[in-house]
């Protein structure tokens, strides 16, 4: 058990991401205690009864006083509004961080409003399920996954190395990346399959009833997995398409391409062409599995 690496830690909005820090960050005695702020009376209600903080407000300016680690855990679209609610309350040397996952508009967004008395230290846990809400957290969702920290140049590096020790002990392996990177990289990785989730899946609801009723009854046969990612936050995920729309359209562009490539091999029969193709790909299935990402 380590020794409370920070007094107060004020978490606002408590759902799969918050309330799975709450969890962790007690289980790992990170911190004194725990102050929670949540614009859903619900979802505050829920914190509660799950004992997830020490004390819990709707407002976040008012959860942010004497905290020294703010964590946002929220979707992107009202960081702003945060940003507005919590500026005057802040602590002079306090830790400003989120979850967000994209990083560029955070800075934009949140980096103008903050005082320049407080460490603004954006991150993006690399972890998550398709639930929501303070009953979907859990202690060791950060266990064995990645960290990424995405401080603007000029950051306190003590302060940036506090942080990164806060996520190690609840088990996350930490990384330091600039946030223009990484935006491109989760593109690819995360950005662009939950698209294409999105689309086959909708794809699917739009084909005519006998069919739609077989897709449902035949889906172990890859259907299925798309449908658990397609499951995810309607409102996280729109946040996201639209506040790191460079980096998916680039990537979109890419695997319109690509997907024209195989379109073409199959019109022409080409069979060594698909072959290849899914040899290559099912390598990069074995390194997930050898890195511990699977
Ligand atoms: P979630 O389970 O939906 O929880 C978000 C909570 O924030 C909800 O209770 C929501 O209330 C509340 N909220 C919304 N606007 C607020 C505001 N202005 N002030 C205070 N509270 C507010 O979402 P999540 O999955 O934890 O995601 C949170 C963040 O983590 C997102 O930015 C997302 O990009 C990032 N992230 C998510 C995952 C994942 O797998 N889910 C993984 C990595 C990072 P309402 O429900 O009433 O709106």
């Amino acid at each position: 058990m380590s020794e409370p690496q920070f007094n107060k830690l004020a978490l606002i909005g408590i759902g799969l991401i918050g309330s799975s820090i709450a969890r962790a960050a007690r289980k790992h005695n990170l911190v004194k205690s725990i102050v929670i702020a949540d614009s859903s009376a619900e979802a505050l209600k829920e914190a509660e009864a799950l004992k997830l903080g020490d004390a819990y407000h709707a407002d976040a300016g008012a959860a942010v006083r004497d905290a020294d680690l703010i964590i946002i855990c929220v979707p992107i679209g009202a960081y702003a509004e945060i940003g507005q609610a919590i500026a005057l309350n802040l602590k002079s040397g306090a830790i400003v961080s989120d979850v967000g996952s994209v990083k560029q508009a955070v800075v934009r967004d949140l980096g103008p409003l903050l005082p320049d008395h407080v460490h603004f230290i954006p991150g993006h846990p690399v972890a998550g399920t398709e639930h929501s809400g303070p009953k979907a957290g859990f202690a060791e969702l950060f266990e064995g996954r990645w960290q990424i920290l995405a401080p603007v140049p000029g950051t306190d590096e003590q302060a940036v190395g506090k942080l990164a020790a806060f996520w190690r002990v609840m088990g996350s392996n930490v990384e330091v990346m600039e946030p223009m990177h990484h935006d491109q990289v989760l593109a690819i990785t995360s950005h662009l399959p939950h698209l294409i989730a999105y689309t086959i899946v909708g794809t699917a609801t739009g084909l005519e009833g006998s069919t739609q009723r077989e897709v449902i009854k035949f889906s172990a046969s890859g259907f299925r997995d798309f449908t658990r990612i397609a499951a995810s936050n309607p409102i996280m995920w729109r946040d996201i398409f639209l506040n790191n729309r460079e980096a998916v359209l680039e990537m979109l562009g890419r695997f319109n391409e690509d997907l024209t490539a195989l379109q073409r091999a199959i019109r022409w029969g080409e069979g060594e062409k698909l072959e290849e193709w899914f040899t290559r790909t099912r390598a990069v299935r074995r390194s997930i599995i050898d890195a511990k990402q699977a």
